[in-house]
């Protein structure tokens, strides 16, 4: 009775998360260990299987390690080739230069719904619709792991074939992710890593493997991680998600304004479409001593390249200075992060 009850849990919470991104059936729905190993179970189950030496991956100059690395590794292994979407100097993609991109040897483009390094939101519908049309059998992974906490996530509208994202970057535990996949799709893809729980039957010399998503969930599951999502999805469902982009926007803009007022500030990314993030270099300190400084002010932020080396390196910084706003953050919480700001220009002007 007790090990059926956790599975009702764990399966309701697999539900929950199936309607948190309007996914419409739970079966499409994969829990992985976070959005990196649910991006590197498609390069490595969909990929091997379905890219071939010559075919062209797409992904964009402002990814996340997570979303580059998984797809440099393939295209090394197999011979395919990795394009870049390039970013204008707001740090949004050049749709323009998207489309000469593709083409009939397009299999996969790759991109994140939100940079992390830059708050920038891609226009993922459009990014899809356009890839249906490159003339080859082209498919669409949207790393969502930024989204998530911020924006309504419809992945039937926007019509992709992956989405993957974390619960630790939505208020939920960390070590659990989840892969969203359009069932057909998963259907034809082999298993990422095999063992206990992802079978139909076992004898000595041969595995029939069941049906998806228990194909890609080998072993324990994370019974504990996955009941926590479905806590975190109630919780972000209660506070909802229109009052969270509102306030969140409101949160952006009040920063943005006392940012851009400090001499020396740059802010990195102004996207048109910007999530609550501010990513600035100042002139008078480097990134890591603003972090300490702020630190010391009791402002939480983050410094460095956030995973996101090419970024840096597209906007010529080897490292930037990042507040991340939520929902649960107050003004006087921003009117402290430009204070401290201040003071640390004059310790080290
Ligand atoms: N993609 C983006 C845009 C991210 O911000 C992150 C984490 O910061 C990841 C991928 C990787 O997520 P995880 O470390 O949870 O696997």
């Amino acid at each position: 009775k007790l090990s059926v009850n956790a599975t009702d849990y764990y399966e309701e919470a697999r539900a929950k998360t199936a309607e948190f991104i309007n996914a419409g059936d739970s079966r499409r729905i994969i829990f992985t260990s976070g959005t990196t190993q649910s991006i590197n179970l498609v390069a490595y189950s969909y990929g091997r299987k379905f890219i071939n030496r010559g075919d062209h991956i797409v992904i964009s100059n402002i990814e996340h390690h997570a979303n580059i690395i998984p797809w440099q590794v393939l295209c090394r292994e197999i011979g395919a080739e990795l394009k870049v979407i390039p970013v204008n100097d707001r740090g949004e993609l050049i749709m323009d230069e998207y489309k000469k991109i593709l083409c009939e040897k397009t299999k996969l483009v790759s991109v994140c719904h939100i940079s992390n390094a830059l708050g920038s939101v891609n226009p993922v519908k459009e990014i899809t619709e356009l890839a249906r049309e490159s003339g080859g059998d082209t498919k669409v992974l949207i790393d969502g792991a930024q989204a998530a906490p911020h924006m309504k996530i419809d992945v039937r509208d926007i019509d992709c074939d992956f989405y993957a994202f974390s619960a630790h970057k939505m208020y939920g535990p960390t070590g659990l992710g989840v892969l969203f996949g359009k069932m057909e799709i998963l259907e034809s893809m082999p298993p990422y890593v095999t063992g206990g729980e992802m079978i139909n039957y076992v004898t000595i010399n041969k595995t029939e493997f069941a049906a998806p998503p228990a194909r890609f969930e080998a072993g324990t599951p994370p019974i504990a991680q996955v009941i926590g999502l479905g806590s975190a999805i109630d919780y972000i469902n209660g506070v909802g998600k229109d009052k969270i982009q509102l306030y969140e926007k409101e949160l952006l803009d009040y920063a943005t304004q006392l940012l851009l007022e400090i001499e020396g500030l740059k802010i990195i990314g102004a996207a048109k479409d910007k999530a609550s993030i501010i990513s600035f270099v100042l002139e008078q300190a480097h990134p890591h001593d603003v972090g300490t400084v702020l630190d010391a002010e009791g402002v939480s932020i983050r410094a460095g390249h956030h995973c996101a080396q090419p970024t840096m390196d597209r906007f010529n910084v080897p490292a930037t200075t990042r507040a991340s706003f939520s929902f649960y953050n107050t003004f006087e919480e921003l009117d402290k992060l430009a204070a401290g700001i201040h003071e640390v220009i004059r310790i080290f002007d």
